[in-house]
């Protein structure tokens, strides 16, 4: 890739290799990196989609000690090239079908470019007030976006703030509840073994990694039964809550569901939140890849109810352009969040921080340090503007919805749950486990498309997602094409 020789700008010489990158070899590599880039995004449809690496494969290449010597730059990326891309699997093909969408634009990654080259923290306001301020803004803006309820935006007592992930956001939400349900107490003093917190048996596992955390207690997350659409009874977790209260026990978190990542099942967030009302829970809700949807205002329907919740996140970084990570997450009220998790040591005082006239993010994270990453959300926005965004999810609904059609057509294939928007669960019609994964090898093997898989309804079942930015009804077609020859084997 890199065959281009480097010369400094001004006089044509190569510069020496062996000294620190300096302004001007940056400036020569960093053109030359842009230009790899933009050639991978442009040939990255004829890519075997999947690495198919062994385990130890890429280690193997790798000598056994850091370098004590300065190493020049093009044999680093020759190394990169030889060594790193083969163990690469392709998330930005067009022809990517598996997990989720992790949609790295142009327009992102030159916000992350651009945040990496300001190299700023923001954890407080006063160590880079314009990262601070214009994540709060785009917040403000991402929630008016997806018709978010008003509580969310920061001119009330909520808010919003990037975290990592959603795992991240989920984790800072049970930490609130906890604080709420406790008057303060666990922070410290530690948790007494009563409090317990609800999902649903379809939920994201991050939500029993952060009762690990938090100290609940995996034990005292309880995993609510599911209807025959894969979401939560509202009914069975009512029932529950009477049962743990019964037993002295006290419910504090539940965390709804919108699109679980199984089967995009969108759990009743209206109906769970009359349970989580009556019994003074916080509500957390989950939207992580199809918050997304209610860009469209034809798709706001998955969050109704959404405006009796006391947090919410989705993730930017899966199917709204913008690259990993970017996880937005907002509370009604801040009140606990910050409770839970400010802290103030002597070396951070300020007197904007004094005032109380300022965000300090670090009191909305577990982390101290913060990254800049509203900067990229922000070009998101503003180069494709939302109508842009509407229409990619539009059409990435339309092509999922034509593809769930054609499964229910075929005599050899199945739908294995309602597909209500960019994700089809189906699986070989009269088939067992078996030849479902089978199935699913052959396609992910053929390097022309990848596929994941979940377990629906206690079944293995195939998972054809469709989110990536440069999917079209071609790349839809050539996939359905490849599964049906597949499927007559
Ligand atoms: C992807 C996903 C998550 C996890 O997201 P991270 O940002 O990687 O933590 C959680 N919930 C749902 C529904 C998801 O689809």
């Amino acid at each position: 890739m890199m065959e281009r020789r480097r010369r400094s700008r001004n006089n044509g010489a190569m510069s020496d290799a062996t000294k620190p990158m300096d302004a001007d070899a940056f400036r020569d590599w960093g053109h030359q990196l842009i230009d790899w880039i933009a050639d991978y995004h442009a040939g990255i449809a004829s890519r075997p989609v999947q690495s198919t690496v062994q385990p130890g494969e890429v280690r193997a290449q790798l000598p056994p000690h850091a370098p004590e010597e300065p190493e020049p730059f093009d044999r680093i990326l020759a190394d990169f090239e030889r060594v790193v891309m083969p163990g690469i699997t392709h998330w930005q093909s067009p022809h990517w079908h598996a997990y989720f969408p992790a949609n790295a634009s142009f327009p992102s990654i030159l916000g992350e470019l651009l945040s990496a080259g300001l190299g700023v923290q923001g954890m407080l306001w006063q160590t880079s007030p314009a990262c601070t301020e214009l994540e709060t803004h785009v917040l403000d803006w991402t929630a008016e976006l997806l018709g978010l309820p008003a509580a969310f935006q920061s001119s009330g007592p909520g808010g919003g703030v990037l975290q990592d992930t959603a795992s991240s956001a989920v984790l800072c939400a049970m930490l609130a509840a906890r604080e709420r349900a406790t008057g303060g107490r666990t922070n410290r003093e530690g948790c007494d073994g009563t409090l317990v917190a609800y999902t649903s048996e379809q939920a994201h596992s991050m939500v029993e990694k952060a009762a690990g955390i938090a100290g609940i207690g995996r034990a005292h997350l309880r995993l609510i039964p599911t209807d025959n659409t894969h979401a939560m009874r509202a009914d069975a977790l009512a029932t529950q809550v009477a049962a743990d209260r019964a037993d002295g026990l006290v419910p504090f978190f539940a965390s709804a569901t919108v699109g679980t990542t199984a089967s995009n099942a969108i759990d009743p967030v209206g109906a769970i939140a009359a349970v989580c009302r009556d019994a003074g829970m916080w509500l957390h809700v989950d939207a992580a890849m199809s918050g997304t949807a209610a860009l469209c205002p034809e798709f706001r329907w998955i969050h109704a109810g959404v405006e009796h919740a006391d947090s919410y996140s989705f993730n930017p970084h899966k199917w709204m352009l913008t690259n990993f990570d970017c996880s937005a997450f907002w509370v009604a009220d801040r009140r606990w969040l910050l409770e839970a998790l400010s802290i103030l040591p002597e070396y951070l005082r300020n007197q904007a921080t004094d005032t109380g006239a300022v965000i300090d993010y670090r009191d909305w994270q577990v982390p101290l340090g913060r990254r800049f990453r509203a900067l990229k959300l922000w070009f998101v926005l503003r180069s494709y503007g939302a109508e842009a965004l509407r229409a990619m999810v539009r059409e990435h609904v339309r092509l999922a919805q034509d593809f769930a059609q054609r499964v229910e057509r075929h005599p050899l294939l199945e739908l294995a749950a309602p597909a209500p928007l960019n994700l089809v669960c189906f699986r070989l019609k009269d088939r067992d486990d078996a030849a479902n994964r089978a199935l699913l090898e052959r396609l992910n093997a053929s390097g022309a498309l990848a596929l994941s898989h979940a377990a629906v309804g206690g079944c293995y079942t195939l998972r054809f997602c469709v989110g990536q930015a440069k999917t079209t009804a071609a790349h839809v077609d050539a996939a359905w094409e490849r599964i049906v020859e597949e499927a007559q084997h």
